[in-house]
């Protein structure tokens, strides 16, 4: 039998399992000396001061948005076509998550459309990397600074990644938020973290994510926790253990070398890939530190055959994502490139666990059955 060919996964290895042995032998889980040593490397990473972590990208999303003080009566402008979490993490807040169509080139924000869902409620914009890519950023900062919103940047897929001049996501503007689960291009196991470049947002944040209580997680920095506690706003049990640190510290050690090996892969489904009815988004793989790698067929029955077709043969595939608004909880108006985006989209497998052998396996499917 062949084996399977996972959509995606971490990659591990006896570095990470000696790096969680060192914590649990220390007999300190919580969140301490590993966590402050995660975000200060991390600070020196992304090149940026104020590096918050947490125990997930959805709870990331969470405190940026109740950081910028969006609240109830609030709309916030975030794409479709993204993880539930984005929409979950504004409504969290009270505020309604308003679902705006996408480009078909892309699978990223319209801005065209975001423009036409303003009303004098939106207080900010949802801004997601999708598939890593970031074609439009500087319009999205124009559009934001022209009606005065403020933005959360979705950096789910993008960690790691440059946007010009050596500068890394994660430097230069109101929030941007990171997740480290299980699949993500570095994985804590569980977390995520949450970067500003405004020291009272990080101040904030680093206050909500341990319930509120003032100067907590500068205590427990030192090894010490706050007796004689002060609460001034909503807080939330976010924070990350030393568990999950001491794994992400290892991690980001492999980012370079991640990194190339997912270029690399991107570049192979590229070349390979031949097949007429098969298009590839937008973005130029070189640039990025690919998270994903979508397709779009021809139609949708294309693609359920598609994924059938690879299912057969043990290859894992995905499909990114059902877009939000066709969902109960957060049903709202139609988006059509977003419906039309999600019935021709395909995933095809992208992690660092992969080979070129693997590539050659998937797209000579692909090519046989799109040919
Ligand atoms: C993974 C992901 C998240 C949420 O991160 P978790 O760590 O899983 O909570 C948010 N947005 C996008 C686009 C993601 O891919």
């Amino acid at each position: 039998m062949s084996k399977k060919i996972r959509l995606s996964k971490c990659s591990i290895s006896q570095e990470e399992h000696d790096a969680v042995s060192l914590v649990l032998n220390s007999g300190f889980l919580g969140m301490g000396p590993e966590v402050s040593k995660f975000e200060d490397e991390l600070s020196n990473f992304l090149s940026c001061n104020f590096v918050s972590c947490v125990n997930s990208g959805t709870a990331a999303l969470h405190l940026g948005v109740q950081a910028l003080g969006i609240k109830a009566g609030d709309e916030v402008l975030v794409p479709s076509v993204t993880y539930v979490a984005c929409f979950q993490a504004v409504k969290a807040t009270g505020a309604k998550p308003v679902a705006c169509d996408i480009m078909m080139s892309d699978g990223a924000l319209s801005l065209e459309d975001a423009e036409k869902k303003l009303t004098k409620n939106t207080k900010a914009l949802m801004y997601v990397h999708y598939a890593s890519a970031f074609n439009r950023r500087s319009e999205v900062l124009e559009f934001v600074k022209k009606n005065n919103l403020r933005l959360i940047e979705d950096a789910a897929h993008s960690f790691g990644c440059y946007y010009a001049n050596r500068k890394r996501i994660g430097q230069d503007y109101d929030v941007v938020c990171f997740s480290f689960d299980g699949i993500k291009n570095i994985t804590c196991g569980e977390g995520g973290a949450v970067v500003s470049s405004d020291r009272s947002i990080f101040e904030y944040i680093k206050d909500a994510r341990l319930l509120g209580v003032k100067k907590d997680s500068v205590a427990r920095a030192n090894g010490q926790r706050t007796w004689d506690s002060e609460v001034e706003h909503q807080g939330w049990r976010y924070h990350m253990s030393d568990i999950n640190a001491a794994i992400g510290r290892v991690q980001l050690k492999k980012i370079e070398r991640f990194g190339l090996l997912r270029k690399s892969l991107s570049a192979c489904y590229l070349s390979e890939i031949n097949a007429r009815h098969v298009s590839f988004l937008d973005i130029d793989y070189q640039r990025i530190i690919p998270h994903i790698f979508p397709i779009l067929l021809s139609s949708e029955s294309k693609r359920d055959e598609l994924q059938k077709v690879l299912a057969f043969n043990y290859i894992e595939t995905g499909i990114h994502y059902k877009p939000n608004h066709m969902l109960n909880f957060f049903r709202g108006k139609a988006c059509d490139i977003a419906e039309k985006f999600y019935k021709r989209e395909l995933s095809l497998p992208l992690h660092c666990d992969l080979d070129q052998d693997d590539i050659y396996k998937i797209t000579k499917i692909v090519n046989e059955v799109c040919g």
